[in-house]
């Protein structure tokens, strides 16, 4: 019987922030967001669990929504300054109606080093289709404001699977991403989420084999244009990954702040509700490590697992390996799926838990 270990962590180095405003609700959104014109509350809520924390150092910093680029400059400072100087990494979520000149070189005098922009399509007519209130040339327009400002380090948000929207349209879109060279997508099916304005409408999900058509050229394009395939809803050019995301991917703690954050902290997950409360979270730590990190090409790194948890999954889970056998892998130190297996990585993950949690 393998010993559960006492589970060791490091210091937290990387935030979340949630704004949950918005200038309007989009057709698949399912987030913890609001329609509001008046923050003050929500911030001082917001920064009053910053202050909490009271945080020295910090590799990554991500403000998501919501829709961080909609704070005025007094707003967004008010937070900002909560947090180190010094950021490795500092992303910010925006939608390109709310790039100007003036918004891009604040943010980067801010020391915003990433922007992540929400385009989701550069069809006018499927984005007046989910609720977007940018149209494709905007979102070409913003991109070329952000590099003049400066940004290099630039990722876009595409959907794939909207209503009405063929193949030929998901190839427009990528084409055109590529066109723009930047250094990170991603790329999500749309899930039909049952809160969202499209759940309550009824909409029906995409034909499941377009959308694996649709999946399989995306793929295939982006890597022989040179991208990694790094997670199964991101590809990079080499080595330009999104640093924060890679922290929750490989098993560590991070700071979650605003309404509908997600956290966790000493390995306990939480999340904080409307009223800003902290609100823990029931998971299972060391099956919640092998998930995030078969998502990635970096698979699960064993000695570190090990370490942490004081089991070995390859051994624990041998049955499961040798089922998937072509898909699993094990180099230097690492338990990794090959991207056939993470498309697949649901219904492996279903035969990983124990019965129990099945029943
Ligand atoms: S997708 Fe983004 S901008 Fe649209 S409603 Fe949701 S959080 Fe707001």
């Amino acid at each position: 019987m393998e010993q559960e270990a006492e589970v060791t962590r490091s210091p937290v180095r990387s935030a979340y922030v949630h704004i949950p405003f918005c200038h309007g609700i989009c057709s698949y959104c399912a987030f913890y967001r609001r329609i509001s014109q008046d923050h003050t509350g929500w911030l001082k809520q917001i920064c009053d669990q910053i202050r909490k924390a009271d945080i020295r150092e910090l590799d990554t910093l991500y403000f998501g929504g919501g829709t961080p680029s909609i704070l005025t400059e007094e707003e967004f400072d008010r937070i900002r300054f909560l947090f180190p100087d010094q950021i490795h990494e500092f992303t910010m979520e925006c939608n390109p109606e709310d790039i100007t000149p003036e918004k891009a070189a604040f943010w980067k005098s801010r020391s915003v080093n990433r922007i992540s922009m929400g385009v989701q399509t550069f069809d006018d007519r499927l984005l007046k289709s989910i609720g977007r209130r940018h149209s494709a040339q905007k979102a070409r327009e913003a991109v070329e404001i952000l590099r003049r400002a400066g940004f290099e380090n630039l990722s876009i948000d595409l959907i794939f699977g909207l209503p009405g929207q063929t193949l030929k349209d998901v190839e427009r879109d990528v084409m055109e991403f590529l066109q723009m060279d930047l250094p990170h997508l991603s790329i999500y099916s749309l899930q039909i989420e049952p809160d969202s304005v499209f759940g309550k409408q009824g909409v029906h999900p995409c034909d499941e084999d377009l959308e694996a058509d649709m999946f399989e050229w995306i793929i295939r394009t982006l890597k022989e244009s040179g991208y990694e395939h790094y997670e199964i809803s991101s590809f990079a050019k080499p080595g330009r990954y999104s640093q924060h995301n890679l922290a929750y991917w490989q098993d560590r703690d991070f700071f979650g702040f605003g309404p509908g954050a997600s956290g966790r902290e000493q390995g306990q997950r939480y999340h904080i509700d409307s009223r800003g409360q902290r609100i823990p979270e029931e998971t299972d730590g060391p099956f919640e490590a092998l998930m995030m990190g078969l998502r990635t090409q970096f698979g699960v790194d064993l000695s570190s697992f090990r370490e942490k948890y004081g089991w070995d999954p390859g051994r624990r889970y041998a049955d499961v390996i040798k089922r998937y056998a072509p898909h699993f892998c094990e180099q230097d130190g690492r338990l990794f799926l090959d991207e056939n297996g993470r498309e697949i990585l649901n219904t492996i993950l279903v035969d990983m838990l124990p019965e129990e949690s099945c029943e």
